[in-house]
């Protein structure tokens, strides 16, 4: 910045003058009134902005303030400076990057709150309610607040308005220390909120992206809330079959494991999980993540960066020569080459692929330009999964499902009792309650393995598989429906039926 560093200083802030351009406009806008030089009462207004030279910007200015005005440039730090002093607006961290939320907050429609409180009540009730994503959405005259709990997007009512929304959206910028000045472009934050809950704090992580939207600020917020992992193999869901098998596969001295699925149907929490079933084995445990989720004691873990991706990382691993690599995610031919070749050499592979099922990663893995000798080679086992929400256990009740429903998944209706959960306080009505895991587990069977070694395509290993016993997603998903774990309407949603077997 040039000599226009020091403009601030010569100017007298006037709540009055300073009033004639409403605060979210100048929020938005990254400008503010700066009065009059006192010692030149009869000169135009001043305003400060962060391009004077912008004919748009000029244009806007004079048509909203009806009278002459001189743009002086600013920086964003001073507009921020100038509009608190002046506006009374309070966006002051205490602590960079750490907000401390009391459980107690609850979401308040007072009038005239700070847009400090509206976000802590947000986060309280975002926090409270295991939400993994929250999202702040402007339309026309509107602003939504929205929660996805158990991978279902809730409305939530909150004093966000229109009025408010940049206030609140830049008290989330300085948080995050990003220049809350910026409204063109996305941009990227974090910050740690400390939730204080009676005598325990825990501490939730939250990433945040900015999006500029055509009707105002917008932000989504990731939730990485440690306390809500499961990191007990026996508690993810598996089927006692595939629990047992998965637990004897991590324990391969090399190879390939991947667990596979879509995006947020708990990958990374089954890694996570071997993982912690490692402890105590006295091996060197390695992982590179984007974004590590959970600290684990004494794992070494790395976070991918721009200058650093997945392979590059693997690379710098195999030369420390560890036992265990948990390798985020295999999404390019460059990462997959090294994961198999450090699966050739002494190291189990731990991974996760966005494929729709564990065969069809195969056929990824050869997009990918791995040869099937060396597939065949190294491959231990391919877990799919899926995330089913879990049938509410104080409103189950017994329920037949649509004839055409049960058709698409079943030649014969099973005699077994499906349930629906009738709606009440506890599940804020949708008869559900959390999340449960359904899989399907490939392991390298010798025909299996004879197969992929031979090229088959994947269609016809599909087959292979299911001829020695391999049982895909939707047989899980289906028994646990019978079981009354959840229900059926809530499988259609999530494991189409095209994947079924019929009975
Ligand atoms: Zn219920």
């Amino acid at each position: 910045m040039t000599d226009n560093f020091s403009e601030l200083p010569q100017y007298e802030l006037d709540p009055a003058t300073a009033d004639l351009l409403p605060l979210e406009y100048c929020l938005e806008k990254s400008v503010v009134i700066l009065g009059r030089r006192p010692q030149d009462p009869g000169a135009p207004l001043t305003v400060g902005c962060l391009s004077p030279a912008d004919p748009a910007l000029r244009n806007d200015l004079s048509t909203r303030l009806r009278r002459p005005a001189t743009l002086v440039q600013l920086n964003p730090w001073e507009i921020r400076h100038a509009l608190e002093r002046v506006h009374a607006l309070d966006l002051q961290v205490e602590e960079p990057g750490v907000e401390r939320v009391s459980a107690a907050r609850r979401i308040s429609f007072a009038p005239g709150q700070a847009p400090r409180d509206i976000l802590a009540d947000t986060l309280a009730e975002a926090i409270r309610a295991g939400a993994s994503d929250i999202h702040i959405e402007s339309y026309p005259g509107d602003v939504d607040l929205r929660l996805r709990v158990d991978g279902v997007m809730r409305q939530v009512q909150t004093p966000l308005a229109p009025d408010n929304v940049t206030r609140v959206v830049s008290r989330l910028k300085v948080l995050c220390g990003v220049d809350f000045a910026e409204h063109r472009r996305a941009l990227d934050g974090r910050f740690t909120a400390l939730y204080e809950d009676g005598p325990a704090t825990r501490r939730v992580d939250l990433r945040v992206t900015f999006q500029p939207g055509p009707h105002g600020e917008e932000a989504s917020l990731r939730v990485l809330d440690r306390s809500r992992f499961i990191l007990d193999l026996d508690h993810l869901g598996m089927p006692q079959g595939i629990s047992k098998r998965w637990k004897s596969l991590i324990r391969y001295p090399y190879g390939l494991l991947l667990a596979v699925g879509p995006t947020g149907v708990g990958k990374t929490t089954t890694l996570y999980a071997s993982v912690e079933a490692f402890r105590g084995d006295n091996l060197k445990v390695v992982t590179v993540e984007d974004p590590i989720e959970y600290e684990f004691l004494k794992v070494n873990q790395k976070q991918v960066a721009k200058a650093m991706g997945f392979a590059d990382w693997l690379r710098t691993f195999l030369r420390a020569n560890p036992d265990v690599i948990l390798v985020g995610e295999i999404r390019d031919a460059e990462t997959a080459e090294i994961a198999i070749r450090a699966a050739t050499t002494g190291h189990l592979i731990l991974s996760t692929m966005h494929t729709g099922d564990a065969i069809a990663a195969v056929g990824r893995l050869r997009a990918l330009g791995v040869p099937d000798d060396f597939l065949s080679d190294v491959l231990v086992g391919i877990l799919g999964q899926r995330l089913i929400r879990k049938v509410c256990l104080k409103c189950r009740q017994p329920h037949a499902p649509a004839p055409e429903l049960v058709a698409q998944y079943y030649e014969k209706a099973p005699a077994s009792g499906f349930v629906k959960g009738a709606g009440c306080d506890q599940c804020g009505g949708s008869g559900y309650a959390g999340q449960l895991g359904v899989f399907e587990l490939l392991t390298h069977d010798p025909a299996v393995v004879a197969a992929i070694s031979r090229g088959v395509p994947v269609e016809e290993l599909r087959n292979v598989a299911i001829a020695r016993g391999w049982k895909p997603l939707v047989e899980d998903a289906l028994a646990k429906a019978e079981a009354g774990l959840t229900t059926l309407e809530e499988v259609a949603r999530k494991v189409p039926p095209r994947f079924a077997v019929k009975a």
